[in-house]
């Protein structure tokens, strides 16, 4: 299988291409060429994530590794998280489960995604004999896991922006503790948005790499990422019901990574009924579900930090495959005015929305509240952006006949202030985060105003 851009100019990449390429050359998003068709009758006789991860992963990486070497990779790929097998399903009652998501070492589901991107790295430096930079922004959950997955293999070093910003100081310190050789956190004065532009900037010059040395991009666009989120949708599936039934999931959205990894799981044959996009105040994609308006307005900090985006990169992959149907010269139609224009698209097209997509915008009160009631009612405390999607399943919980499993994206000890604002108190705390908090801080402060970061990238590259 090889791989194209949303905007078409970009294609006949193979996976390692698209590995580390990241964006496509022509502005777009790397879609695979087709959707895998997976055979569930092969996944129900399978046992753990890993087993499923095994038949997955190699769907997608077929141009450029060979299955065995796939599967061997796959056997320590994802580390030193805290419960077996990976991920915890919690019931709540007959309607409702929790799939966790957040026992790995960053407690945010998006260790899944970043141990085995940093995985495929490795095996690719490797094999061709060359060294790599990360360079990323991170407004919380990412930069910690890209750190923490990249952290191990000798022929990446990791230069992470962490902008001013609302992120919980547990997180902020799962970045400047690590204390490796080649990890670098850098405090930026700056939003996370002014700290994007000087990644993109970064992308662009490439004037701090050495010759013959990759540049690695580890925001959600890269398809890899997808991959491991595509797992877990059937790892629920056939832990909640053999993949017989179909389940709507709640999911916590930001960036749009994790809802496109279980719309590329439906296209792949998961069974599902709806998928239901919740979203804080930031809510430019409950907006286009609701009104077909995709515009772009400022950000707004929220007790969901992660989530607080003003447009959600992954988008474009959903407007080019469910609503264009791979049409990519309308894709760069649609997207060639956006941001200073809003999004809409034909009227006809946009009513499918309904068949799959539901959506709704959780303001930091309820979100609040719903943990409370969680807490009180099912003896459940969740973290706020999880909370965010129980509240979502409340708004439309007359409407959904199946099963709803909602996505619990990180633990709730990485926000113990929020906690403690909900008049909540957490029984065990993981140790790896407590330990966290008394750990000295190293990390660099740079202006980003000039070109002290590509500087301080070279100096230590
Ligand atoms: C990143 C993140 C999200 C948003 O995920 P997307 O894939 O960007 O939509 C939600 N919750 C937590 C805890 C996160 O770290």
């Amino acid at each position: 299988m090889f791989f194209h851009s949303t905007r078409g100019k970009d294609k006949n990449k193979t996976f390692e291409e698209v590995l580390i390429q990241g964006l496509a050359d022509d502005g777009g998003l790397f879609m695979p060429d087709n959707w895998p068709e997976v055979d569930l009758d092969y996944l129900r006789k399978q046992e753990s994530f890993i087993d499923v991860a095994k038949y997955i992963v190699p769907l997608f990486t077929k141009s450029s590794f060979n299955d065995d070497e796939v599967k061997e990779i796959l056997n320590d790929t994802w580390h030193d998280f805290d419960v077996e097998d990976f991920i915890k399903i919690s019931p709540i009652d007959k309607s409702i489960d929790i799939l966790e998501l957040f026992h790995g070492p960053t407690a945010a589901f998006k260790d899944f995604g970043l141990q085995l991107a940093a995985a495929f790295f490795n095996k690719s430096l490797t094999k061709q004999n060359k060294t790599a930079i990360v360079f990323g922004a991170t407004s919380g959950d990412t930069g910690s896991a890209a750190i923490d997955a990249c952290k191990k293999f000798s022929s990446i070093k990791s230069f992470i922006l962490i902008p001013n910003g609302n992120m919980s100081e547990i997180q902020r310190k799962q970045m400047t503790t690590v204390k490796k050789s080649n990890v670098f956190p850098i405090l930026a004065d700056g939003t996370f948005d002014d700290c994007q532009d000087i990644v993109k900037q970064g992308f662009k010059e490439r004037s701090f790499l050495k010759e013959d040395q990759s540049l690695l991009a580890v925001n959600s666009i890269n398809w890899v990422r997808i991959i491991g989120q595509i797992c877990y949708y059937f790892y629920a599936g056939l832990k909640i019901n053999q993949l017989y039934e179909q389940l709507n999931f709640s999911i916590p959205t930001g960036n749009f990574g994790n809802v496109f990894s279980c719309y590329a799981a439906s296209k792949m044959g998961l069974p599902l009924s709806k998928i239901i996009v919740a979203v804080n105040r930031n809510n430019i994609l409950e907006r286009f579900f609701k009104e077909n308006d995709y515009s772009k307005t400022d950000v707004i900090e929220t007790i969901s930090p992660s989530m607080d985006i003003s447009v959600a990169s992954n988008f474009e992959r959903l407007i080019y495959d469910f609503y264009l149907e791979g049409n990519s010269s309308l894709c760069s139609e649609v997207y060639s005015k956006f941001p200073n224009q809003p999004i809409r698209i034909d009227k006809n097209i946009w009513k499918k929305t309904s068949k799959l997509f539901l959506s709704y915008s959780v303001d930091d009160a309820d979100t609040y509240e719903c943990m409370r009631l969680f807490s009180k009612k099912y003896d459940y405390i969740m973290d706020p952006h999880t909370a965010v999607a129980a509240e979502a399943v409340s708004q439309f919980y007359k409407t959904l006949d199946e099963k709803t499993v909602i996505l619990s994206t990180a633990h709730p000890a990485k926000f113990p202030k929020i906690i403690d604002k909900a008049g909540l108190h957490l029984a065990d705390i993981p140790s790896r985060l407590s330990a966290v908090i008394n750990k000295d801080e190293i990390a660099t402060k740079l202006s980003i105003l000039d070109d002290s970061v590509f500087k301080f990238i070279e100096q230590n590259n």
